[in-house]
């Protein structure tokens, strides 16, 4: 992590945090980018449409938030929002880290207080108090014990505050997990994927191999069975394809119903194995239908497979794979190509 980024998303968080509080707005991610990308001036119109809804509300709406942040924040930002994230994690850390100190020199600060009292107690019990002193004592006591309670509620706001960067933390994890699972499979999505695939090209990957699956006629299972059911099938087959990854094969949903699979350290041969393998799993899938009670059979995958050739373009390494799911659909689906 570049360490000048960490210090100007630091400079930025302190920015963006007292305008979050003063403007209502909820410690969401989505709000924190926004605000984030607000304080940095890095796009002049978002600063001017954010400055007009406070003028105009004096809050900014949950639902303003959100499209402003899709409209300049989510795409523009995609691969920096990224390093933002990370810095913000890294920051809370931190964070969190001087909260703990705090807190903890709070404590025997308390505890410096309580051993006083019992002093003070100890004076009294003893008789030896002249009544002068004694109002001294108890004039201390007072003191002390308002310190006492004002070191107490300082310490409990601590503890609010450590939550909440508890909370957040976890929040953070979440959208993070979001942007690179797929919410209805749980697979890995196609960012993921893209990321992933130029990974492995930029460190020279040999043997890196690409299967594309597709669902064959899956739009009749919509048409038959409805949507929410034609979800079951994706899921099944989604499960039935990830359950099956060994030997550093990752599975991601491509889109729709299309998976795809990255074999590294494999060859040509071994993939078309390995997709063959799962075509015979995938076509013994069955699923009930919980409305009608029948049973859903038939659910096949034509699958097309590649081999990456160096010095190509990625372009034409998933071309290549995505023309042999087309030949492979041609010749009557539920097969995979090349032979
Ligand atoms: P082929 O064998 O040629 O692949 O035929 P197909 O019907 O599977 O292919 P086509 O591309 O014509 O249709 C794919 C359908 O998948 C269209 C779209 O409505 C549906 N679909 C895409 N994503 C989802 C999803 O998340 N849920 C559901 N239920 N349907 C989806
Ligand atoms: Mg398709
Ligand atoms: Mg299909």
């Amino acid at each position: 992590m570049n360490k000048d980024l960490i210090i100007k998303s630091a400079a930025n968080l302190k920015k963006a945090v007292p305008l979050m509080m003063k403007y209502h707005v909820p410690t969401t991610p989505l709000n924190y980018a926004l605000w984030y990308s607000y304080v940095s001036n890095d796009i002049p119109e978002l600063n001017a449409k954010l400055d007009n809804l406070i003028a105009n509300y004096n809050v900014c709406p949950p639902i303003q938030a959100e499209s402003l942040y899709r409209e300049f924040v989510a795409d523009k930002s995609e691969s920096s929002t990224w390093d933002v994230r990370q810095c913000i994690e890294k920051m809370l850390i931190q964070l969190d880290q001087s909260l703990t100190d705090t807190n903890s020199d709070t404590t025997q600060f308390q505890e410096a207080f309580d051993k006083t009292f019992v002093d003070i107690h100890r004076v009294e019990e003893d008789g030896c108090s002249v009544e002068d002193v004694l109002v001294l004592l108890k004039k201390l006591e007072s003191d002390s014990k308002n310190m006492q309670r004002s070191t107490q509620f300082f310490s409990q706001s601590l503890a609010t505050a450590k939550d909440e960067i508890a909370s957040l933390k976890v929040q953070l994890q979440k959208s993070q997990k979001q942007a690179l699972y797929d919410s209805l499979t749980g697979l890995l999505n196609r960012h993921a994927f893209d990321a992933e695939l130029s990974s492995f090209l930029n460190n020279d990957s040999p043997g890196l191999c690409l299967i594309m699956a597709d669902i064959d006629y899956f739009k009749n299972f919509n048409e038959q069975w409805g949507h929410l059911l034609g979800d079951q099938v994706l899921k099944a087959v989604g499960r039935k394809i990830n359950d099956s990854m060994r030997g550093g094969a990752t599975a991601y949903r491509f889109g729709g119903e299309e998976f795809v699979i990255l074999l590294p350290k494999s060859n040509l041969r071994i993939a078309r194995h390995f997709a063959e393998t799962l075509r015979k799993l995938i076509e013994k899938l069955s699923l009930k239908d919980k409305r009608s009670a029948e049973t859903i059979k038939n659910i096949t995958c034509s699958f097309g497979v590649a081999e990456f050739e160096n010095g190509e373009s990625l372009s034409s390494f998933i071309t290549r794979a995505d023309d042999y799911l087309y030949q492979a659909k041609r010749l009557g689906r539920n097969r995979v190509l090349p032979m």
